[in-house]
Formats: structure tokens, sequence, C-alpha cells
């Protein structure tokens, strides 16, 4: 080998040492970096862009318990940088997961403001030797859901425990009586009753449990008329019986768009209330008027009206404001319940005027629909033949 080969291969030896030792300097200053920010309480780089970026409360804390980094949503938890923990419970749980023992999500409360307290299933994890992310979700909101289910379950089976008993009693009665045509006669008439009960109590749980899932419905322009009109025809016959007198009123010709099973339903319950709560010789009326893209049906009795207290409540599942009375007119509690959801799926709302001794007016709330040109009359026609149908139906089952 010659001398300007050595002196080559001379540089070359050069530069692979050379820019071995820097990687490995460079290397060791990266890990050096990496070890002050584990051993320190400065938040990783990164980390608070993650942190503004989330819709979920959550927050860094260092080994003190105080808040290092927060995201948006955590302020309204009481979790704001430099402010500690603000309960015992989270402390408790930053400490497990720095020791390394803390893996599961846990599930604690919260006081959001003063009068609420949130339910939060909090996540944690050490992200540094100091430094723990806690991530929190509120479950407030799917607590309550199953809590309700597990009520109505339990309040569906207690509901159906009483006319079921009383179908079994009835029959072992009738087959006791079976040499007395009088006593057989009446046993059967409160057979027949119970058995109508049992039938109102199951098409209106379903109604209801229909609302309340999120399977999609037929929608469609809806005018406002068919549902008064169908209401009317479907208690006309109830009315005359009870000595109460159906008047309509108000606008004509407004539309809504909807689920007209659903909203038909609404309207039919209030109507059938309204009959129901009201003395001989009243009259109840329904009514339409539009203001303001909102279309308001009101049905407006001059019965035994609702104590204050019981008006928010009458909309719960089961509740009955007169225990007796609704028992008497074989009320399921469950009418206004389904009036309140059906509304409510369709973006409006519910409001009740009421004073005891002078009457009741609910009003259903409801988007103004303005029907597009390809709206089809024939189909408004067809469903109200339909309804009528039904309605007959109804009338030979009541
Ligand atoms: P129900 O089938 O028992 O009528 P609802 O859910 O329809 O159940 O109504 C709940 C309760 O609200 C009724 O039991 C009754 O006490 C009260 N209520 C509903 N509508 C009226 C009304 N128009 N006038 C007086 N009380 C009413």
């Amino acid at each position: 080998m010659d001398t300007p080969q050595l002196a080559l291969l001379a540089l070359l030896i050069g530069v692979l040492l050379g820019g071995s030792v820097a990687l490995v300097v460079g290397a060791a200053y990266r890990a050096r970096d990496l070890a002050m920010v584990h051993a320190s309480n400065d938040v990783p780089d990164g980390a608070r862009d993650v942190l503004a970026g989330l819709d979920d409360p959550a927050v860094i804390v260092d080994p003190s318990g105080t808040v290092v980094a927060a995201s948006i949503p955590a302020g309204a938890y009481g979790l704001a940088e430099g402010r500690t923990l603000p309960t015992e419970e989270l402390a408790l749980l930053a400490r497990a997961a720095r020791a390394g023992t803390a893996t599961a999500p846990v599930t604690m409360r919260l006081q959001r403001r003063p009068s609420d307290q949130r339910a939060v299933s909090v996540r944690v994890r050490a992200i540094t030797s100091r430094l723990i992310l806690m991530v929190l979700r509120d479950v407030t909101e799917q607590e309550r859901v199953e809590q309700m289910r597990r009520d109505f379950v339990a309040n569906t089976s207690h509901e159906l425990k009483t006319p079921v008993g009383a179908v079994v009693l009835l029959a072992e009665a009738v087959e006791s009586a079976a040499d007395d045509p009088a006593q057989v006669r009446a046993f059967a008439q409160r057979l027949h009753a119970e058995a109508v009960r049992l039938g109102t109590l199951t098409t209106r749980i379903m109604s209801l449990s229909r609302l309340q899932s999120e399977e999609p419905a037929t929608m469609r322009d809806i005018a406002v008329d068919e549902l008064i009109v169908a209401a009317i025809e479907a208690h006309s016959t109830s009315a005359d019986a009870a000595g109460v007198e159906l008047r309509r009123g108000g606008e004509r010709g407004v539309h809504v768009h909807g689920d007209p099973q659903a909203l038909g339903e609404a309207v039919d319950n209030l109507v059938a209330n309204a009959v129901a709560y009201s003395p001989r010789g009243s009259h109840v009326g329904l009514g339409v008027k539009s203001q303001d893209g909102v279309v308001e049906i009101s049905v407006a009795d001059q019965g035994i009206g609702i104590a204050e207290a019981d008006q928010e409540r009458v909309f719960e599942r089961f509740y009955r404001a007169d225990q007796a009375r609704s028992r008497r007119t074989g009320g399921t509690g469950l009418g206004l319940a389904i009036v309140k959801h059906a509304v409510q799926r369709h973006g409006g709302e519910v409001r009740l005027w009421s004073r005891p001794g002078q009457g009741s007016t609910f009003t259903i709330r409801l988007p103004l629909a303005v029907p597009g040109p390809d709206h089809d009359e024939a189909e408004d026609r067809k469903t109200k033949k339909k309804s009528k149908k039904k309605t007959a139906r109804k009338d030979t089952t009541a």
C-alpha cells in the first residue's frame, strides 16, 4: 500500500471513529435529558398539546398531588394547573399509580358545582417516575340511564303482577261459581276488564320502550289536523259516555315533521287523560297555534287539575297523582311518560299548566315543518284512513 492509499485509509477510519463517538455522545445527552425529565416535574414534550386536544377531563400531577398540566374540561371538575387534587380519593389513586399498583379504572364521585355531583371513571398511568396522567370520564348519564332501566324493570314487573294476579283469581272464581250464572257473569265482566287493563299496560310498555330505543322511526311531514281529527275520533265514544264535550279550535293546515305513530299516540294520550279526569258536563278543547317556527298543540280540560307538587312528577313512568282515580279509569301511569318521550324525540317539549279544581292544559310544542313541493297530500289522506281503521279497532276493544 503506497502513502496516498494509507492516508486515505487513515482518513476513513478517523471519520468512522469520529462519527461513532458523536453518536455515542448524542445518545448519552439524550439519555441524560430523558433521565432529567423523569426525575423532574417538567411535563414531557408534546404532553400539553395532547391534553389541549382532549374532550375529557385529564390532568398530569406531580408527587405532591399538584396538577402540573390540565385539559380544558378538567377545570369544571376542580382540576386546574397549580391546584392540588380536590379529593383524597384521587390523591390515593395517584400514589397507587406511582407505586405501580393501580391499573384498572376506578369510579368515584366528584363535586362539579355545589349542587352537581358527578360520577367519574378515572384511569391513571405513570408517564415518568414522578408524573402521573389521570384521565377522567364522566359516567353520570350512563349511571342514570342504567338506574332508570333497573327501576323500569322493577316497576313493570310490579305493575304487571296486579292484573295478572286478578286474572288468575277471577278465573278461579268463575270456575267455583259455575252453578250460579249471575255470579259467573259478574266475574266474567271483571275478568274482561282486567284483561283489557293488562292489554293496555302491555301496549304502553312496548310504546315506551320503542320510544326510548335507538330504533329509527319512519318520519314524514304530518298535517297536525290529521292528529287532532284522529284523537277526537278515537275518544268521541268515551267522551260521550263520560258526558264530556270535545271541541276543536285554532289554526288549520300546519305541519310538523316526525313519526306519525308516536305523535298520534302523544295527542291521543292527552285527550284520553283530559276525558278521564274531567267531570260530566265539562268540555275538553283541542287547539293548534303556530308562532316563530313552533307549533303548539294544546289539550285543555276543566277537570280535577294537578297539584303543583305533582306537576313535574306526572311525566315520570308509573307516577299517578291520584292513585285511586287512575286505577278506576284504567290508567297505567305511563300515558304522560309516553307523551314526554315522543315529543322530546322530535326536538320538542311538553308544557303543563294546571290548577286543582280548575283544570289542566297540556301543550305539545314541536318545530314547525314547511312541507316541500313534493309533499304527498295523498299520503296524508291514506294515513288518515289507516288511523280511522285503528280507531275503530280500539273502540271495539275498549
Ligand atoms: P294514567 O294512565 O294514570 O292517567 P298518565 O301518565 O297519563 O297516567 O298520567 C299520570 C297522572 O297524572 C295520572 O295518574 C293523573 O293523576 C295525572 N293526570 C294526567 N292527566 C291529567 C289531567 N288532564 N287532569 C288531571 N290529572 C291528570
